[in-house]
């Protein structure tokens, strides 16, 4: 139903968020017979749900089928070592032991998956949707809709309302009218979507910079740690960015419209040669087979430029890739599109992409007066075959020799963010003492901090959206079992 008013006042449990987790709670609680509401601000559903490739699972229908076995405990050690132990264990522990069973829950329902398998570098969990997240949530909200779930768009959660410290209901606004209702409810779940835009709290966990580029549909907002701080729950740590590698730095056009570019594949993946400022090398360009890495290496310098030369644009035009593509949406065997890209984006007069015939006049035209000592050293290392500076694999180093030279100068791409309210295990929010809210949950992203440390577990692909749908269902089997 969209911009309308609620049909009742009263509900058994109001979901804030028709997101991945929101949608997939929303369809739990009519399996448990629960009068549930799903309150979305924006005008369409399924939140940045919309544009996930898949979910992680340990243990599931699928990996049983293809003999994928993944040691529980090994995972799980891993993941708190690549954390620092800033994750919960806890937490973490019942994700992995339970994620299986939650894909074949989705399976159950008729949620369709493609493939499972590793991204990169990465254990093996990332089950990828058939027709993307999009279609996973459309199927949740038919489900939950069918099953008789009140769902409305356009209706903005405001403000949660408590009597000696338990949630008695909320306050709603419509988007379209400004006008407020009261619902009361013993059971709120903040299903929001974490707080990737909106810069203040951004800022809280990392320096703001105009090179961070959000990738979302702009409405984590933070509105569920807000009303939850509001009540009284712990301002917990703010956990990680989920930065999407580096990314084209164009401050024209908005994130979206590089994400399936070539030229964006080539500048990120390929990461033939990375400098910053002044010209100078300063990391291993390997870093970008963990795209958190990437994003944390390009923040390190004030301004990062990927540099190719025509030989390698040839290359990968015509021949084919250095390196697989990882974090990218597209994986073709050859860049065939780069060369009118380039053609493209150097006709419009891109600001990001600058072609030059020499390495001096590169060099020039940037400011970077370390660039030609950089790359005769770069060389050196290329033609005796071991980085001696930074260490990058033998197998994808590869020369700057040949001009026409091109420099993409690169941000950081952020899907999102992470952390700011600590949950026990059955998502319950606490206060600052460790004990719950009563009746407030948190799920989702608004809860995920507690799977990270200050870096996105890239290592464990698929755990944000995994997380989403297994917190969401989480939540609302403990309000069934309590209520
Ligand atoms: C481009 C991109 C690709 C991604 N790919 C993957 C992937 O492959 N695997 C993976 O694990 N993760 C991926 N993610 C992350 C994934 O999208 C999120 O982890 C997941 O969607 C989180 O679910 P959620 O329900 O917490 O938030 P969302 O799905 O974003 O839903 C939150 C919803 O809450 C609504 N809302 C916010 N505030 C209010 C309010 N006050 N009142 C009412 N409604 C409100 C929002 O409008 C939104 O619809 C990706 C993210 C992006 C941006």
């Amino acid at each position: 139903m969209i911009g309308m008013f609620p049909q009742k006042k009263q509900y058994d449990v109001i979901i804030v968020g028709a997101g991945l987790s929101g949608l997939a709670a929303a369809v739990s609680a009519r399996e448990q017979k629960l009068d549930v509401l799903v309150l979305e601000k924006g005008r369409s559903l399924g939140g940045n749900g919309n544009y996930v490739e898949g979910a992680m699972g340990v243990d599931s229908y699928l990996q049983k089928e293809q003999q994928i076995k993944i040691s529980k405990q090994e995972l799980l050690q891993d993941e708190l070592n690549y954390s620092h132990y800033e994750a919960n264990a806890p937490h973490l522990k019942q994700l992995i032991d339970k994620s299986g069973a939650m894909i074949d829950w989705l399976r159950d329902l008729g949620v369709k998956f493609a493939k499972v398998g590793p991204q990169g570098d990465s254990w093996p969990t990332i089950h990828t949707f058939e027709g993307g997240g999009h279609a996973a949530v459309t199927k949740l909200y038919d489900l939950a809709v069918a099953a008789g779930a009140e769902i409305i768009t356009s209706t903005r959660a405001e403000k949660l309302l408590t009597a000696d410290g338990a949630i008695t209901g909320l306050v709603i606004s419509n988007q379209s009218t400004g006008q407020q209702r009261e619902l009361q409810t013993k059971n709120v779940l903040l299903a929001t979507g974490g707080y990737v835009d909106n810069p203040e709290l951004v800022n809280k966990r990392t320096p703001l910079s105009n090179r961070l580029l959000a990738v979302s549909n702009g409405k984590a907002t933070g509105d569920g740690l807000k009303m939850a701080w509001a009540t009284g729950a712990e301002h917990y740590q703010m956990g990680a960015i989920q930065y999407g590698g580096g990314a084209i730095y164009d401050k024209v056009n908005p994130p979206y419209v590089h994400m399936a570019s070539q030229l964006a594949a080539a500048a990120t993946q390929e990461a033939i040669l990375w400098v910053n400022e002044r010209g100078e090398r300063f990391v291993n360009e390997d870093v970008n087979d963990n795209m958190c890495h990437a994003g944390s290496a390009i923040l390190t310098q004030s301004r990062v430029f990927s540099i190719l030369d025509q030989a390698a644009v040839d290359h990968l035009t015509e021949v084919g890739l250095y390196k697989e593509v990882g974090n990218s949406p597209i994986s073709p065997d050859t860049f065939a599109a780069l060369k009118q890209e380039l053609d493209h984006d150097l006709q419009a007069g891109s600001r990001y992409l600058t072609k030059a015939d020499t390495l001096a006049d590169l060099a020039k035209q940037l400011n970077l007066p370390a660039l030609q000592g950089t790359i005769d050293q770069y060389n050196r290392l290329v033609a005796a075959g071991a980085d001696t500076d930074f260490g990058k694999k033998a197998a994808y180093l590869t020369p700057v020799t040949t001009g026409p030279f091109y420099a993409v100068e690169l941000g950081v791409g952020m899907a999102c963010a992470l952390g700011g309210i600590r949950v026990d295990n059955d998502n319950q929010v606490l206060n600052s003492y460790g004990y719950p809210l009563p009746g407030l949950y948190a799920v989702g992203n608004d809860a995920a901090g507690m799977l990270v440390g200050d870096t996105y577990a890239v290592t464990l692909p698929g755990s944000t959206a995994g997380y989403a749908i297994f917190s969401g269902r989480n939540a609302i089997l403990n309000i069934a079992t309590t209520n």
